[in-house]
Order: C-alpha cells, then structure tokens, then sequence
C-alpha cells in the first residue's frame, strides 16, 4: 500500500509530486507529505488526503526541483500528522518516505534508542531513516553507501526514496517486495510506485528490481544491486493514454470503470479470440502448452476479488480441460506446508501484480518446483516478472479501489485460458469450443445491455440503501458472483453481507432471513435453474425481501421476487461476466446514497503490498 513519488530535474518539484500523489491516492489516503530539497530539506505533512496537505502547504515557498511524497496506508501507528511521511532522521539532515514493512523494526528501535536516537513517531519507516543516519555516523560514509549498508540490516518490505541536505543534488531509492519505477525524461527523473504520476511527462521507464538501489545524481541515473555492482538500466516505453488514469466526466472512478467494461472485456480478448477465423490465442500458455496438457493439478493463489476470480476459473478449468483445480486464498497457502508435486500448475491472480500475499505464495510454490502462470493486470509488475508465464488482462489502469474492470478482464483471460487447455488436451469439442468463441465475442455488448439496467438499479438501492445486513446466493458459476456481490457492498457501503451457495442456505444462513433482510438471488437460466428457484421458495416462505437477477424473459421468477433484474441469456459459463454487472452497480449507487467515499473506501487500499 501506499504511493510514493519523487522528482529531481529543471522543473519546479513540489506540484508535479502533490498531481502524483493524487494519482496514487487509491494506494492509500490516512496522510499525505513531501519533502523539498532546497538548501534546506523541508518536510510538510497533514493526516487526511492529499487535498489537506495541499491546503497545509497554501503558498507556503515550495521552490525546489527535488523533492518527494508519499500518501500513506498506515501499518504502524495510527494515522496522524507525526506518523504521516516523509520522516526525518533525529539530526533532522536526511528524510525517508517507505512503501512496506520493516519486521525487525523493534529490536533495531530499542538499538538505536540506546545509542541516543530520539523517536517522533510510531512508525517503522522512523527507524529506517535513523538506521541510515546511525550507519553514515559509525563509517562516516556517503549517503549511498550507507543505504546500501541498512539494506543489509532490514527485514522485511520497502520501497524508499532518501534524501540528503549535506549531499543536495542526489535522490536515492531502492525496493524489496514494494514496486518502484523510474521515468526517464530528458534531464529529468521520476520515481513513483507505479506509472501513473509519470506518463504526463514520459513514457520511457525503468521498473526497479528487488535488492536495488538507484541513485540519481548530476542528471545521470545508476542502478545499483545491494551487493554494489551496477547493472544496466532496462529502459521499456509504456502504452498507457493520460485519460485511462483520468475520470473523464464520471462522479468516480468505479462508475468509469464500471461503465468501461465492454470495452476492457474486449481489450482483454484482443488479438487472442477470433472467432471467425477459428483464432485463438494466449501467448503466455503456449511456452506452456505441454506442461498444462500435462499437469495433474492445478492450483490457484490470488486474495479478494482476484480469488473470486480464480473461483470461476475453477469451475471453467474442470469443466474445460478436465483437471482437479484447487483455488486457495494466498495469505492461507502460504502459511501451511502445501503440497506441490511435480507436474503440478501455480495460477497467480492479482489486479495490481504486487499483492504482497500472492506474491509470498508464489515464492513458495517456486520453491516446490511448480511452474507459476501469472494473471495480472499491471504490466511489468512483480508477480507478471516473478511468473515463469502468464496473461496480462488489458484492462487498463483501475483506480477505484473497489475492483471491477480487472475482476471482468480476469474471468475473461482464465476462459480463454480454460478453453486453450481444453482444446489442446482434446476434452472440449470443436464445436462446443466455436460456439463458446462466438458466446465470448459477443459478452462485452451483453455487457454493454446490462449496463442499461443502471437507472432500475438506483431505483432498487433507494429501496436498501438503509439496510444493515444483506445475503448474496447464486449456484455454480454464480457463487463466485454470489460472494463478488457481497464483498462490493461490503467494501464500498460498509454494509454487512455475505455470499453464499444458494443450498448452503439452509445449513445456517436461513435463520437470518426475517422481513428486513434483503436477499439478493443470481438466478439466471442455467443448469442448476430449478434448485434455485426452490431456494427463492425457501426465502419467500420466511418473508426474506427478494433482488433477483434473471436472465431475459424469464416468466418464473418475476412472481416470487420483489425486484428483478433482467439480464442477456449467454453460455452458462460465462454468465459470471454479465451477472456480475448488476451487483456492482447496485452497490455502487447504494455506496453513494450512503454517503461513502466510493473511491476511497476506509480501511482499504487498492494494492495490497503488506503482508
Ligand atoms: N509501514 C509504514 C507506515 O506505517 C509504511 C506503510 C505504507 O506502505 O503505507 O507508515
């Protein structure tokens, strides 16, 4: 969690910093700070959003071409103005901002305390700093000599950038499990947690490796290992437009990214479905085409939404390639002792490809011999460079913390996954296989159609926009959207839900269910219709309040329910794609009428990069 960005070159630094955090305000927004080299090394920050440290700053001098910034997601101590970044050391001559966690920050605090270090605030990142500072003392060593030192001495996750007033024309950076690029412009750098605060000014960056460390100075760029030996900045041009990071004339980013699925959807398919020409294609599965014709079992390790995801891919895999899939919450998988066999396949999914969690667990399958299949949506991110293959999702930035867009591009890489393993290990008919192809291509207008359900959709969150608690049911591939549903409303309106295979019902959740709950039912016309609507039955019969999603025409259901939402018929596998569009809007609207921050839920950061 938490964005940070710097700037060294010929402009002025302190407003290019406060636009990039702005940018990365959806990674964290318990405080906002900079740090402005100037003679001086001058640290303005403010708990609350960037806006407030903005209002902090008002016309305060600000004149500087370096400086850093940093809006935080609090690990350690409590969101406040002291524990905001950046932090100074003791001596008050160099500063810090951290992206991560240092684990072994207390004993080094007790150490340095006994040395006479005086602490500010309740952070880890306080002791980073004074750990450099205490270092430069001891060796009386330049400033990157003694990062480099205290790289060796931490434990745990950093993305940091260093500042110096004894040494003023440097900025000095380095990561371990917490993302950091660096944009190459002409004369000038930037450093921020990912691309967005940099491609207004330019497209060429260099993604930071683990265990390096990067020191600007003079106008030139180095990159260094821990180890001191330089290695070769690999500069890559990045595709990304200004106006996919911007709202474009929506209230938030989540209604942007909501209303943009048909075309991410789309995206996701580029280039990899033709169904006319019999095309279809993932780059990534074909280095891998023989071991997933091969594998044994397939595992899948992702966290939130990213795991509802692999849920459906579950059920796509088994049903279209035939092989046993295990989905885990990576955060679980990797604090057991899984077992991993050879011919064994790891799927990792994660919008923003730094979840610290995921990326742990990919570690571990790696170091069991599995071979790792990345599905992520940030290109060049950490689990994508970590993952012996994979599928990017091409669903372009998401900003609004409440995932949407990646969730949709994820299901539509792991169906194209699914039917490619299918097809090659001979266990889906051709012409089941075209017809799916036709379906596929066709999903993003029927995603387009549902879209058009948003007007009833704020009608029905008029209607439980007060409630307390809420129940999610579906079966098959719309338990996943069951659960999906549940966690949006969660996240977004701090509703209590819960999703729930609709037949689980009756082992507990039942004995919820009064006149004031409101039970939201996926009940689209598929293999497990029937049942479903005796669940419907069950509810009605304990006057439980009734929001179905219906697939189009449906002349049952629309008896039994209080609300129905009509949704295009498509395959029955791909009905996630288009079921899930509904719940995302009725918590969206629902969210609003509450009066909550939609983009920036409490609590919650987009990428989650602590473990
Ligand atoms: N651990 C640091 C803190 O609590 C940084 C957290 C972050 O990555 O935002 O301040």
């Amino acid at each position: 969690m938490c964005g940070i960005v710097a700037y060294i070159g010929h402009r002025e630094a302190c407003p290019i910093i406060i636009k990039g955090l702005k940018r990365l305000e959806y990674r964290g927004y318990d405080s906002a700070g900079v740090a402005l080299l100037n003679g001086d090394l001058n640290v303005y920050k403010k708990k609350g959003k960037v806006s407030d440290l903005q209002a902090f700053i008002g016309d305060k001098d600000t004149h500087s071409h370096i400086g850093m910034g940093h809006t935080r997601w609090a690990t350690h101590g409590e969101p406040n103005d002291s524990n905001a970044h950046p932090h100074y050391s003791s001596s008050g001559r160099i500063a810090i901002i951290h992206n991560g966690i240092i684990e072994n920050y207390a004993s080094l605090k007790t150490l340095l305390q006994s040395k006479g270090f005086t602490f500010y605030s309740d952070t880890d990142t306080e002791v980073f700093i004074n750990l450099i500072e205490d270092i430069q003392n001891e060796n009386n060593c330049t400033l990157e000599e003694a990062v480099r030192l205290a790289l060796h001495e931490v434990v745990g996750a950093y993305a940091i950038v260093v500042l110096s007033k004894e040494e003023p024309n440097q900025l000095i950076a380095a990561r371990k499990g917490s993302p950091l690029v660096i944009g190459v412009g002409k004369d000038e750098f930037f450093l921020a947690s990912d691309a967005t605060p940099i491609i207004e000014y330019t497209n060429e960056v260099v993604y930071v490796n683990d265990y390096e460390i990067v020191v600007i100075k003079d106008g030139k760029l180095n990159i260094k290992t821990r180890e001191d030996v330089p290695t070769t900045p690999y500069i890559q041009t990045l595709q990304i437009e200004l106006d996919s990071i911007e709202k474009g004339g929506y209230e938030h980013f989540m209604l942007k990214e909501i209303f943009e699925q048909p075309r991410s959807i789309h995206d996701s398919m580029r280039g990899r479905l033709v169904a006319a020409s019999n095309h279809l294609v993932l780059g990534g599965f074909l280095e891998f085409e023989k071991k997933f014709v091969k594998a044994k079992r397939i595992i899948i390790v992702a966290c939130g939404t990213s795991w509802h995801a692999g849920l459906v891919a579950e059920y796509l895999i088994e049903d279209l390639a035939r092989i046993p899939v295990e989905v885990e919450y990576a955060s679980e998988f990797r604090y057991r002792n899984p077992i991993i066999k050879e011919g064994d396949i790891v799927i990792a999914i994660s919008q923003s490809g730094e979840t610290a969690d995921t990326l742990a667990a990919i570690e571990l399958a790696k170091s069991k011999g599995a071979t790792i299949f990345g599905i992520c949506n940030v290109v060049g991110s950490s689990i994508a460079r970590a993952s012996d293959a994979g599928a990017y999702t091409h669903a372009g930035p998401e900003i609004g913390v409440a995932s949407t867009k990646a969730f949709t591009a994820q299901v539509t890489a792991l169906t194209l996954l699914a039917m490619m393993i299918g097809s090659k290990r001979g266990t889906i008919e051709d012409s089941k296989l075209r017809q799916l192809m036709i379906e596929l291509e066709n999903i993003p207008a029927k995603v387009e159609k549902a879209l058009e359900l948003n007007d009833k959709i704020v009608e029905i969150s008029e209607e439980f926009k007060d409630a307390p608690n809420c129940l999610y049911l579906g079966r098959g591939y719309n338990f996943p959207v069951a659960l999906e549903g549940a966690l949006k409303l969660k996240e977004i309106s701090y509703i209590h839900a819960e999703g729930y295979p609709a037949a689980e019902m009756k082992h507990g959740p039942i004995a919820l269910i009064d006149e004031n709950m409101p039970v939201v039912v996926i009940a689209t016309r598929d293999s497990s219709y029937e049942k479903i609507v005796s669940n419907i039955q069950e509810v009605k019969a304990r006057k439980g309040r009734i929001i179905a999603i219906v697939t189009e025409g449906d002349q049952v259901i629309p008896a039994m329910a209080e609300y129905v939402i009509e949704v295009p018929e498509t395959s029955e596998i791909l009905t996630p794609l288009v079921s899930v569009i509904p719940l995302q809007l009725l918590s969206y609207h629902i969210a609003v009428m509450r009066g909550c921050n939609v983009d920036q839920p409490r609590n919650l950061a987009k990428s989650v990069t602590v473990e």
